[in-house]
């Protein structure tokens, strides 16, 4: 039996008084790629925040589990010790750190966490050198501050990088293509799918299927309304490029064409 990684069940929460999630379910096993789609608004990276352990958002009721560990209440940099990673839609710039610093301090956080080795400066640097590949980075985004006057596409390429030097478990990707041109997608989806082995999992979020032609996910599920309305595979996320999200029905039906 395959292992499950994430588990969330019946979740319902709100942010500032307002119900964002009305009850998602969603279970993720070792191995496997999931991508969640759905119109604006629906509730998509909200959900991606409050796995990652967002503090703004309060849980009414349900749960999260992790590796059967219940995670529904722990603190964001604990479950990042656990091997949960999210890549932000809207990566925040951190002026006055480097980038080389951050990654590194990211990087002992999370070997120190594990048991692993830290590794000084100059270590670091011949390790993060060799990842630079897997996005198509070039070094001299090292010695720039975190973010700070990147583009779109090298802010979303410099998450993927994180993600390439943790060694993580669960990666929660919110449109992370979006704002790439075609070239970068390509190098970032190669970068995505390098990183996907059978002991790690993957959640895509996206508007658009179009990265979902570079990386085939095993499940695609349709988010509306804060919850997860239908689930089928990559077929179904063609099928929604072509007929958009009315494709679902009042009593959460596919409708076939
Ligand atoms: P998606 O990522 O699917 O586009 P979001 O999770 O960002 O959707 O947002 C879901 C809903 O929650 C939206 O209606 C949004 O306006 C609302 N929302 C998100 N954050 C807040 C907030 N801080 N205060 C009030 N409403 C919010
Ligand atoms: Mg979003």
């Amino acid at each position: 039996m395959k292992e499950t990684i994430l588990k969330i069940t019946n979740l319902h929460a709100e942010i500032n008084g307002i119900k964002i999630l009305n009850g998602v379910n969603l279970e993720i096993n070792a191995g496997e790629v999931h991508a969640i789609m759905g119109p604006n608004g629906s509730g998509k990276s909200t959900l991606a925040k409050i796995i990652a352990g967002h503090p703004a958002y309060e849980i009414i009721s349900g749960q999260i589990e992790l590796y059967d560990q219940d995670i529904t209440t722990m603190d964001p940099e604990i479950r990042a010790h656990l091997g949960i990673f999210l890549a932000f839609q809207y990566p925040i710039e951190i002026p006055g750190v480097s980038n080389a610093d951050f990654l590194r301090l990211a990087y002992n956080a999370r070997k120190k966490a594990m048991n692993g080795e830290e590794l000084d400066p100059l270590s670091f640097f011949e390790l993060v050198s060799k990842k630079l590949d897997v996005v198509g980075m070039d070094s001299k985004f090292l010695a720039r501050n975190v973010n700070e006057g990147f583009s779109g596409g090298e802010k979303k390429r410099n998450e993927i990088l994180q993600m390439a030097l943790l060694d993580t478990n669960l990666a929660i990707l919110d449109e992370t293509d979006s704002g790439l041109d075609i070239d970068a997608l390509k190098v970032i989806a190669n970068g995505i799918n390098t990183l996907a082995h059978p002991k790690n999992s993957i959640v895509l979020i996206t508007h658009y299927q179009r990265l979902l032609n570079y990386i085939k996910p095993d499940f695609v599920h349709i988010m509306q309304a804060g919850e997860i309305k239908y689930t089928g595979d990559a077929e179904l996320a063609h099928k929604l490029e072509e007929s958009g999200y009315e494709l679902i029905d009042s009593s959460n039906e596919l409708i076939l064409n």
